[in-house]
């Protein structure tokens, strides 16, 4: 598990000084991959350099995090050596590609109260410190919580079940209340820290990702400004898991849409914006006799369907019997 990349400073690009540098990050441009993904006008436009130096400072950035184009095949083994995190449930792994939720990528679930979003994300927090062969990551979770509904009974129960010390699986979860967006939006700029300063977290939490946006931009002139700042938090997300390798879990409300006569009236809240950050989006109901129905939503690869699975003491599980009726 050593670093065997070389970690570059925005400082190391020419042409960028402390001065360059602070500026940038006051604009939340930290570090090499936030810089690659600007053209130079804009690169110019936040710092304040000519377009000259941002062109340059920008191709260096793509060239030290090698950005660029690779064959298919280098691809898909890119993609073979991703590491994932169980749900527990076969069923519910399998709709989201085989081996359940992945690194490098935000999983969204959006549903109703009650649907098991947070019964996931205890399950996901358990089960990303499994060795590699049982369907973990060998690693440690974050958990972002605006709700209040982290319970360490939950996780102890889980862990137990999948035989882990549930005391070691408890100090493994890093918990932290959110008490509005603009602490949410700072705890996840500290989740880099902790990955920087050595922590090997491989899954980081948000349940709920959107409540606190929604109670503090309630009117419908505040609309755009809501978007926006969840847009940015989502931002921010993929870059922390594109750069650092760690899955991202974020739950999702959903409210009544009473412009839609037909299908399920329920619509998640963000709408569009979150829908498309998402790599992986998955809507939670509940089924017949206590079970849970997924169902994928728009992936880039996977075809849309459903599964079910079941809430269970020990976490998710499957039930064949059940399902069938
Ligand atoms: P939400 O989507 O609102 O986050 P939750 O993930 O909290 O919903 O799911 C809550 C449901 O999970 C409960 O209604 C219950 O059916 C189920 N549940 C919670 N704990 C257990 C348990 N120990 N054993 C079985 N089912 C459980
Ligand atoms: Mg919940």
């Amino acid at each position: 598990m050593a670093k065997e990349k070389i970690e570059y400073k925005i400082t190391d690009l020419p042409g960028v000084g402390p001065a360059l540098a602070s500026k940038l990050e006051a604009a939340g441009v930290t570090d090499l991959m936030g810089i690659a993904v600007l053209s130079p006008p804009e690169l110019s436009n936040i710092s304040g350099c000519s377009e000259a130096v941002a062109r340059k400072a920008i191709q260096s950035a793509r060239k030290m995090l090698n950005l660029g184009f690779e064959d298919a095949t280098e691809y898909m083994k890119k993609r073979e050596e991703l590491l994932t995190i169980t749900s527990g449930s076969r069923n519910l792994d399998n709709l989201l590609g085989g081996r359940g939720v992945e690194t490098r990528a935000i999983t969204e679930a959006y549903g109703a109260f009650g649907s098991g979003k947070t019964q996931l994300a205890h399950c996901l927090a358990v089960n990303v410190q499994l060795p590699k062969e049982r369907g973990g990551a060998e690693g440690k979770a974050v958990w972002i919580d605006t709700e209040g509904t982290f319970r360490p009974e939950r996780v102890k129960q889980i862990a137990e079940a999948k035989g882990l010390d549930p005391s070691k699986a408890m100090k493994n979860i890093f918990v932290a209340r959110a008490f509005n967006s603009d602490h949410q939006m700072l705890l996840v700029s500290k989740v880099a820290d902790m990955i920087k300063e050595g922590e090997t977290i491989k899954v980081l939490i948000i349940d709920s990702l959107t409540a606190h946006f929604r109670a503090e931009f309630s009117g419908r002139g505040m609309l755009a400004d809501r978007q926006q700042k969840i847009n940015k938090h989502l931002h921010e997300l993929m870059r922390l898991a594109e750069q650092y390798g760690i899955a991202i879990y974020v739950t999702n409300q959903v409210m009544a849409n009473p412009a839609l006569l037909f299908g399920d009236p329920t619509t998640a809240i963000g709408g569009h914006i979150v829908g498309h950050a998402s790599t992986y989006r998955i809507y939670l109901r509940k089924g017949r006799k206590d079970s849970r129905v997924a169902k994928l939503i728009d992936s880039p690869n996977l075809p849309e369907s459903e599964c079910v699975f079941f809430i269970d003491k020990g976490g998710l599980i499957d039930l064949e019997v059940a399902a069938e009726e």
